[in-house]
């Protein structure tokens, strides 16, 4: 007999209007998204106000929902223009906030009562009842801090009724203690708890000597260099049976700085792998393709992160902090014409005549091909698509999804 189970919501990064498009065309129930103001991720291209409304009514208008991050550390001063701002984004219809600071939790409750609010990360919540504060002064869903286990994430959910819980299922992991990190404000003069995060803890790092300027001496942590303070990424795609088991409401995909192909693969995995589990249950076998299109991306080692307990050693990168990537995304199918058989593609990076290609397209299928004739957007025949974004033509017998995603196989 089947169990009864509650699908869980799919919730993609959705860092511009292109990635949100592709994260809902790849099976996102959601996203989450930035305004120009008030987010932690001050480069990830975020959304204009014109931008954000247009991007609510394109989720709106598909069934979906967008959630806006306000969820900077504020200052004092900062609430001079935060309660219009909220009020704003409840005129243009979020479906909620994010937000980190208590402060805020406060002034919205006071000033936009109606607004759904989610608590970020951010807020370090890791028992229950902190968890029934939260829930008591407002807060709607909680973003579950990711060192806690997937045992005390299912305990939290059985003692906090009504409260929404989201936990994150991939992505990059902060090595600090759910992103409360001064080393860019230190090194690099940037503010992490406002968004300008420049990364040091993937530089690496000499020792130097006050009298010896210039001579850079080499740490050595290990036979494989020096790895302090570099994360694995999360993966808990395996385990997407034992998240949905737990109650947890959405499984959210990290990273609204990463590519739009990341976007998609990445959510169409997971897509693929709650839809089955949903789907039947007790019959649901784990398919190794949906691993192996996230190995397809950019990424660094994968690790079940906190799921299955603290593990020193094995959450951290012991070779390099370089990403691990073979495959190139070399374009996104922006047509087929029927008539002519021949695909309308937007070149994203360079790729030639004899390239095998594979298609990933919206509904989870690949279709493999061999670059054989092509044509720039004057139908001249090329050798090669070396421009940006340039257009061009592939004759194909069968249809390809509009907006699938394409990339170069290595040899
Ligand atoms: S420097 Fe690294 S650990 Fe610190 S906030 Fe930035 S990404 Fe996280």
């Amino acid at each position: 007999m089947n169990k009864i189970i509650k699908k869980p919501e799919l919730l993609a990064p959705g860092g511009n209007m292109e990635k949100m498009k592709i994260a809902f065309q790849y099976g996102a129930d959601a996203v989450y998204a930035a305004g120009t103001r008030f987010g932690l991720r001050a480069y990830a291209g975020n959304f204009t106000e014109t931008e954000l409304q247009e991007a609510i009514e394109y989720a709106h208008n598909l069934g979906k929902k967008v959630y806006v991050t306000v969820n900077i550390f504020t200052r004092d001063h900062d609430y001079e223009h935060l309660p219009e701002y909220i009020l704003h984004l409840k005129k243009i219809q979020a479906d909620a906030v994010i937000v980190s600071d208590p402060g805020l939790v406060y002034m919205i409750r006071k000033h936009v009562p109606d607004m759904e609010i989610h608590l970020s990360t951010q807020a370090n919540t890791t028992n229950s009842y902190a968890a029934q504060f939260w829930a008591e002064s407002g807060v709607k869903r909680i973003i579950l801090a990711r060192e806690l286990t997937g045992s005390e994430t299912r305990e939290m959910i059985v003692r906090v009724k009504d409260m929404d819980i989201e936990m994150f299922v991939h992505g990059a992991m902060c090595m600090s203690y759910s992103g409360r990190c001064l080393l860019s404000n230190y090194l690099a003069n940037r503010d992490s708890n406002r968004g300008m995060c420049t990364q040091p803890c993937r530089w690496k790092y000499h020792l130097t000597e006050e009298q010896r300027p210039g001579e850079y001496m080499p740490v050595f942590e290990d036979q494989h260099g020096t790895y302090i303070f570099n994360s694995k990424d999360l993966c808990l795609i395996r385990q997407i049976p034992e998240i949905i088991q737990m109650g947890v409401t959405s499984l959210k995909i990290e990273g609204r700085m990463k590519s739009a192909h990341y976007v998609g693969t990445v959510t169409s995995a997971y897509r693929q792998a709650i839809d089955a589990y949903c789907k039947d249950p007790d019959n649901y076998e784990f398919d190794p393709m949906w691993m192996e299109m996230l190995e397809r991306i950019s990424h660094r080692p994968y690790y079940t992160g906190f799921f299955y307990g603290m593990d020193p050693k094995g959450g951290q990168i012991h070779s390099s902090s370089t990403y691990v990537k073979e495959y190139d995304f070399i374009g996104l199918v922006m047509g087929y014409d029927s008539d002519k058989k021949t695909l309308k593609i937007e070149q994203r990076n360079k790729f030639s005549k004899g390239d095998e290609i594979e298609f990933h397209q919206p509904d989870g299928t690949l279709i493999h091909h061999e670059v054989k004739v092509m044509y720039n957007e004057n139908m001249e025949r090329v050798e090669s698509a070396p421009h940006p974004q340039m257009t061009v033509y592939m004759p194909m017998d069968k249809p390809v999804q509009k907006g699938s995603m394409i990339r170069k196989i290595p040899v």
